[in-house]
């Protein structure tokens, strides 16, 4: 990650200490597991300042899919649902624990859990297994959902009727919406995601803007980027002129459209549970009546489990940004990137991952890190 010139920092020290005056703080959420990550790892609290507070939203895939949807998982790749499919998943969701154990645990006691990097090769690993059923957990938001519309695809073309999707991909502009009209956390700006972005382009944050008036600005993952983003946010504020932007030169205003018409083909709207953040309207996608054979949670008799918290795990407050992962009692005592307590610990984008990783020395000295 490059380091960033003292410019643009000395630029966001003169529009937070200008818009300081004004209220005591300025608080922006990113709402990317990506950024969460690059942000902890280049430092950049220790060069914003004290009155410029940082918050992580629920940008972590693995960790805003909620408990039960994991329960339902576990329970397949373990042959409680009247088969024993091979159950292929992104690793992150391998270690996450849920009410009867991880799917690690699973495939210990027996269950076939592969580990894929994308839907595609999930298809693939159907193909070369005729004899037996292949799920694949599809997670994640808008930047992994066209990689599994493709790979449905694929399957129906090339008649991997073996083939199925657990679907539980996320949208994020409707988590945009629920967490400013919840108002549990200050919000005044977005630090908008990279990769989501370049699929729904910075225009599809217009709404939010019309209707919030907070400013939602697209950033890269280099340190100068997100302080790029910073700064436009900033001047946004200072001139009281909320906007939807991109100082990411990938996304364009109108984003990839082939990418969005390959999702709208395959996937419908629908209502989705978030861990934690409860029932979203319109926040998720299942897959089209059309392609209903390829639905898992049709062809498989899955049982109906409730969302629950993991016990003394505060990963929901963590999502909302209305908790620092080092304020959770259990943050690098009971609950280790080594042996996790919640998926906000387990998941590479997690923010209890980034904040043990990269800035837990800080907290450690007692000077504790400003969210
Ligand atoms: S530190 Fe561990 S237990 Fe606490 S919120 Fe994060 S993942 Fe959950």
């Amino acid at each position: 990650m490059a380091y960033p010139g003292s410019d643009i920092r000395e630029r966001i020290h003169r529009l937070t200490e200008h818009l300081a005056a004004d209220r005591r703080s300025v608080q922006v959420m990113e709402i990317c597991g990506t950024h969460t990550m690059a942000i902890a790892r280049a430092g950049l609290r220790s060069l914003l300042p004290e009155a410029l507070r940082l918050v992580s939203g629920p940008g972590c895939p693995v960790c805003v899919t909620d408990s039960s949807y994991l329960d339902q998982a576990v329970a397949l790749a373990s042959g409680a649902c009247g088969a024993k499919p091979i159950v292929a998943t992104y690793g992150d969701m391998v270690r996450v624990p849920g009410r009867e154990g991880s799917l690690a645990e699973a495939r210990a006691r027996g269950a076939e859990v592969e580990v894929v990097y994308s839907a595609e090769q999930a298809v693939e690993l159907a193909a070369a297994r005729p004899d037996r059923q292949v799920v694949f957990l599809a997670v994640g938001f808008e930047t992994t959902a066209p990689g599994t519309a493709l790979a449905i695809q694929r399957a129906q073309r090339e008649g991997v009727r073996n083939f199925s999707v657990l679907a539980a991909h996320k949208r994020v502009l409707p988590a945009m919406r629920a967490l400013l009209s919840a108002g549990d956390v200050r919000i005044d700006g977005f630090l908008c995601p990279g990769h989501v972005s370049v699929i729904l382009g910075f225009a599809a944050y217009e709404p939010i803007v019309r209707e919030f008036a907070r400013p939602c600005v697209v950033a890269g993952f280099e340190a100068g980027q997100v302080l790029a983003g910073l700064a436009a946010i900033l001047e946004q504020l200072a001139q009281n002129r909320p906007a939807a932007a991109s100082v990411y030169p990938p996304v364009s205003a109108d984003g990839n459209a082939t990418a969005r018409r390959l999702m709208e083909e395959v996937f419908t709207v629908t209502d989705a549970r978030w861990r934690a953040l409860g029932v979203i309207p319109d926040s998720g996608l299942e897959l089209r009546e059309a392609l209903v054979e390829f639905d898992a949670a049709k062809r498989f008799d899955l049982p109906q489990v409730a969302s629950y918290e993991l016990p003394g795990c505060r990963c929901g407050d963590v999502l909302r940004g209305s908790l620092e992962p080092a304020d959770c009692p259990l943050f690098a005592g009971r609950c280790t990137p080594r042996d996790p307590v919640g998926p906000c610990m387990v998941s590479s984008e997690g923010a209890c991952a980034a904040s043990y990783k990269y800035e837990r020395q800080a907290v450690r000295g007692g000077r504790r890190v400003e969210r």
